[in-house]
């Protein structure tokens, strides 16, 4: 993708999450990592969804140098860089603060796979992320240790964190948190939960 088609891939993401409420106001954030360029895209900080456009995305390096933008850096940027060096694989990053993904936060409760969404998209049992003062270095410490084998995890009286190679696929992912967070917490309304057998997942993730 060129500078231009990765700037409008973010801001047409971002402006559907925002869309779908996946942020309560300026909350959330997301970027893209050029590898190949060394160059990660990522949203402003504090800045509103409903009038960002591709001029107000930021381009930084992994230790957060300005390269080009006139704005501040989402202050989460050392989680997206730590992310990305962890994980040679992943290229986008999405936090959200989608509404029953974090109230499980704030819970500390794992979602266990009671979804089959969970298991194809996520890789298993959403876990979470041990909660750190937002916009730290333990942010990223404590959600790269949890997504070992996973795409996604809840953050700690904080929200979700999905991953992929693509804005598209980490997106995909942050909606499925998001939709088993809600099945989960309503069926948990109704009574005993069932969860899928460990043995399916296991074929499944061909474990
Ligand atoms: P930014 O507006 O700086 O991206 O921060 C939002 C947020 O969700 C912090 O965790
Ligand atoms: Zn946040």
């Amino acid at each position: 993708m060129t500078p231009a088609e990765i700037r409008a891939e973010l801001i047409r993401v971002t402006r559907q999450a925002y869309g779908e409420k996946m942020f309560a106001a300026t909350s959330g954030n997301l970027s893209y990592y050029d590898r190949a360029a060394g160059r990660m895209y990522i949203t402003p900080s504090s800045y509103p969804y409903d009038r960002m456009t591709e001029a107000d995305v930021m381009v930084i390096d992994l230790d957060g140098n300005v390269l080009e933008g006139a704005h501040r850096p989402s202050s989460e940027w050392r989680l997206h860089a730590a992310v990305y060096r962890a994980d040679a694989s992943v290229c986008a990053v999405v936090h959200t603060h989608s509404p029953y993904a974090t109230a499980f936060a704030i819970n500390n409760l794992p979602i266990p796979p009671v979804l089959y969404e969970i298991v194809y998209f996520l890789g298993g049992e959403i876990p979470v992320a041990e909660g750190a003062i937002p916009g730290t270095d333990a942010v990223g410490e404590n959600c790269v240790k949890v997504l070992k084998d996973r795409y996604g995890c809840l953050m700690g009286n904080h929200g979700a964190l999905a991953v992929g190679d693509t804005l598209a696929r980490a997106y995909t992912r942050a909606v499925y948190i998001e939709d088993a967070a809600k099945a989960y917490s309503l069926a948990l309304g109704h009574g005993p939960v069932r969860v899928i057998d460990p043995r399916d997942v296991d074929r499944i993730l061909k474990k």
